[in-house]
């Protein structure tokens, strides 16, 4: 059974700087697994507040290196490692988060990368395993030129996290089989501006993807004005997909295929 866990859904500087919205990253746990995606500011107290247990992460996932994203990332790795008392955990990201890249230096400081069992920056389109679970880097289209999404082949069903892009054929391709969609929607209508995406290009993604269940978050201080549930609303109106909008503490149980019955709990 996996549950996951929204520790915040922030998705602009303005949003996040004011703690609108909370940007804590998702969590995603299946029976012994814990996988957490990008840890922005606030992953430590929204992990307490909605009773996460970050020393049970199995794997960090960090989509690219901006600082709504990867912020936490050494703290949510010494809470994984207690400090470095347990060599544990993973971490996969780009590689603008795990290695010098340009003029920048690596996210994760030199201390945290030795507290770790594995570290894999990932190339878009990479494929890597950990434990029973398959993850593919998707090849998404944002500022940070190394940024990936990432999609997760669980026994019964497969969940994809785009991160931050701009429309792309080549990621409706890559999303193409996916049942559980979470798209970054910082932006309503057709507003969006750099290398995101707008309510409009959701419903073009969920629309040629045709998951059984998408989920829009990493909200804008437009999109809190436009109010997220009713860009929810469109979205499911013109695609016939059901279609929710994140809420800080959101809790989703997507169950296994055969029990696709009542998906969401905490929502309302
Ligand atoms: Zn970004």
């Amino acid at each position: 059974m996996v549950q996951l866990v929204f520790l915040g859904t922030a998705g602009s500087s303005a949003v996040v700087s004011k703690q609108l919205r909370a940007s804590g990253g998702i969590v995603m746990r299946m029976d012994d697994l814990q996988f957490h995606l990008d840890p922005g500011p606030g992953a430590l107290l929204k992990a307490k507040e909605y009773g996460v247990n970050l020393h049970h992460t199995t794997a960090v996932l960090v989509s690219h290196c901006h600082i709504n994203h990867c912020n936490d990332l050494n703290v949510v790795v010494d809470a994984m490692t207690h400090g470095g008392i347990e060599h544990r955990g993973v971490v996969l990201g780009s590689k603008s988060v795990l290695q010098h890249y340009g003029e920048s230096h690596p996210v994760l400081t030199y201390h945290h990368q030795g507290l770790l069992e594995r570290i894999i920056p990932l190339e878009k389109s990479h494929k890597i395993g950990i434990e029973l679970i398959e993850i593919n880097a998707l090849s998404v289209d944002h500022t940070d030129e190394t940024a990936i999404g990432f999609k997760f082949f669980f026994p019964k069903f497969t969940l994809s996290y785009t991160g931050d892009t701009a429309f792309s054929e080549e990621l409706v391709q890559q999303l193409s089989g996916t049942d559980i969609l979470i798209l970054n929607v910082p932006y309503p209508g057709n507003k969006a501006e750099g290398k995101n995406l707008d309510t409009e290009s959701a419903i073009k993604i969920i629309s040629q993807v045709r998951p059984r269940l998408a989920i829009i978050t990493h909200f804008g201080l437009e999109m809190l004005k436009a109010d997220p549930l009713n860009e929810a609303r469109e979205i499911q109106r013109i695609t016939g997909v059901q279609t929710i909008a994140a809420q800080d503490g959101l809790i989703v149980s997507p169950g296994s295929y055969g029990k696709y019955k009542s998906p969401i709990k905490g929502y309302s």
